[in-house]
């Protein structure tokens, strides 16, 4: 297996080349290394290479991980990516630095009101589910608008959207819908893209790419 530092460079140069034919900035996608299940070793490696945006998808094991390294790295930036459930939301906003999965109303109220009571506030992106999958998380792309006021009401500071495309879909379809919302509310951020479909997520907008296999290796 490569390095990680070497992985690392080499998903830097595909989004630069990525970013030519649509005369994009590279330095304005950032790569998120989604650090679930790798080991720690890995996890260091990428430390040492001056990486500091990292993504989990659990509250539990994140902190298990990152409260630690978090004091050892105060510079490193931590996503929820997965799914958060409400009692969660306490140790969600003590560790994280930005929640992108926030997508019901429940969820946006608990996090607002926890975020006033430790005097904490972090950004939040909103995941739609771009494919309408019953099983999925993420609200529908014609319930945004109302999720959208709603959080801006409660106080959070949404800055942009999120998605996981339907693994049997070709992604693009939902990478340019994710654009196209982003666009319509005014919001900057776009987290698309994961190890397989990075590329096409760069050239269609993403301002983050979520990579853990590409990055680190396969997960244990
Ligand atoms: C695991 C995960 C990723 C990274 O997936 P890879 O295919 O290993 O790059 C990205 N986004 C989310 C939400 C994930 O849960």
């Amino acid at each position: 297996m490569r390095e990680v530092s070497d992985n690392i460079a080499a998903i830097r140069v595909q989004i630069e080349k990525a970013c030519v034919p649509h005369g994009r900035d590279a330095a304005a996608v950032n790569i998120m290394a989604v650090s679930k299940m790798q080991p720690g070793e890995r996890v260091r490696a990428a430390l040492d290479a001056g990486h500091r945006l990292f993504g989990e998808n659990r509250v539990q094991e994140a902190h298990d991980r990152w409260a630690p390294l978090k004091k050892e790295y105060p510079d490193v930036r931590l996503h929820l990516i997965g799914p958060l459930q409400t009692n969660k939301v306490r140790d969600a906003v003590a560790l994280f630095d930005c929640v992108q999965t926030v997508d019901r109303e429940k969820v946006a109220d608990a996090l607002a009101a926890e975020m006033k009571r430790q005097g904490r506030g972090i950004p939040c992106f909103i995941e739609v589910n771009t494919g309408a999958e019953p099983q999925k998380a993420g609200v529908l792309p014609e319930n945004l608008p109302a999720l959208l006021d709603h959080c801006r009401a409660a106080g959070l500071d949404i800055r942009g959207l999120m998605c996981i495309p339907p693994a049997d879909d070709p992604p693009a379809p939902h990478f340019a819908l994710l654009k196209k919302l982003a666009a319509r509310h005014g919001l900057p951020e776009i987290s698309m893209g994961m190890s397989g479909d990075f590329v096409k997520a760069v050239a269609l907008g993403a301002t983050c790419v979520r990579i853990g296999t590409a990055l680190f290796g396969t997960r244990i």
